[in-house]
């Protein structure tokens, strides 16, 4: 539950249901881009999976970790990033399995990241499920506004608001994420995001070019390529740990990206469209917790020769 930031009624509130067992069959999580709805539903999602009976979600359960790291088998995305609606197609794909029993969690968990895409048909055909759905059916629905699905959907479901964080939440969640920006910078990109975390990463990052390393890690991590990256990371560990810090930090930016692709959102670069389109949001998580352990490391005063090399053992991109 720490992994959303602010929304504190609604996480208290949340917690309360988790911990008595009250779920919903089918949750909307309503609010702007970049406002946690993505980091939300995982979090549901890994409550009603998770075997810890009052903690839940834990985060440590290996119920959890499936969750959390996007590879649980009975939790389902509904969601083809090639095309702009959401067809009813996708939706009778998601009937069809749903009266399959799941493989190994307690509930079958079908979110649907841009449920505002939906047609009216599609809407219809969800509706259908969500009249009669099986007791371990659950959905979630992210959209940019309630008022964007149907009534008949909004009375079934329970509408979970996201809120903007406070000025000292976002700032410092921004100086975590960008140690080498400037507090003015960041300020500034807090002041124009209306108080919502991901529109001012969005802004930070904005006509930011990536640098050639970030270009050539981008290139051999989608292609699998193993040798191309150690021939990347061998002279990076003569440079200097203030360098390092910010480059590796626009790595982590385009893997978030690309598993923002893989759930329907646009990517900004060209870099985290191509390695959404080739790698798994599994295999691109595990490579972003890599560098983020080494973006720590490196701060903590690790050398960068060996953060380096040991990037060439965690960022295994041939597996
Ligand atoms: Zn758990």
């Amino acid at each position: 539950m720490e992994r959303l930031l602010g929304n504190e009624r609604l996480r208290s509130g949340l917690s309360a249901a988790f911990a008595a067992g009250r779920l919903s069959h089918c949750y909307l999580l309503a609010g702007p881009p970049g406002s946690g709805k993505h980091t939300l539903a995982l979090i549901l999602a890994a409550a009603m999976e998770c075997t810890e009976g009052a903690r839940r979600p834990c985060g440590v359960c290996p119920q959890c970790r499936k969750v959390l790291d996007g590879v649980h088998p009975d939790v389902v995305t509904v969601d083809d990033p090639a095309r702009k609606i959401i067809s009813v197609e996708l939706i009778r794909k998601a009937r069809a399995d749903v009266y399959i029993k799941p493989n190994e969690g307690l509930r079958k968990v079908y979110i649907i990241p841009r449920a505002m895409d939906m047609n009216a048909a599609a809407q219809n055909a969800l509706l259908k499920i969500m009249e009669e759905p099986p007791d371990y059916a659950a959905f979630l629905l992210l959209t940019d506004g309630a008022q964007r699905l149907l009534p008949t959907i909004r009375s079934r479901s329970v509408l979970l608001q996201l809120s903007p964080l406070s000025e000292r939440e976002g700032l410092a969640e921004l100086e975590r994420r960008f140690p080498q920006k400037d507090r003015a910078a960041l300020a500034a990109a807090w002041e124009r995001s209306e108080g919502f975390l991901g529109q001012a990463v969005l802004l930070l990052t904005e006509g930011e070019h990536l640098a050639p390393e970030t270009q050539s890690f981008s290139d051999c991590f989608a292609r699998r390529d193993r040798l191309g990256l150690t021939e990347l990371l061998v002279p990076l560990e003569r440079r200097k740990r203030e360098e390092l810090i910010p480059l590796l930090t626009q790595w982590i930016e385009v893997l978030s990206q690309a598993l923002a692709v893989r759930t329907g959102q646009p990517g900004r670069w060209e870099a985290a469209q191509r390695v959404g389109r080739s790698r798994t949001s599994a295999e691109s998580l595990r490579a972003l917790q890599s560098l983020g352990r080494a973006v720590e490391l490196l701060q903590g005063n690790a050398s960068p020769g060996a953060v380096c090399g040991a990037l060439q053992v965690w960022l295994d991109v041939s597996d």
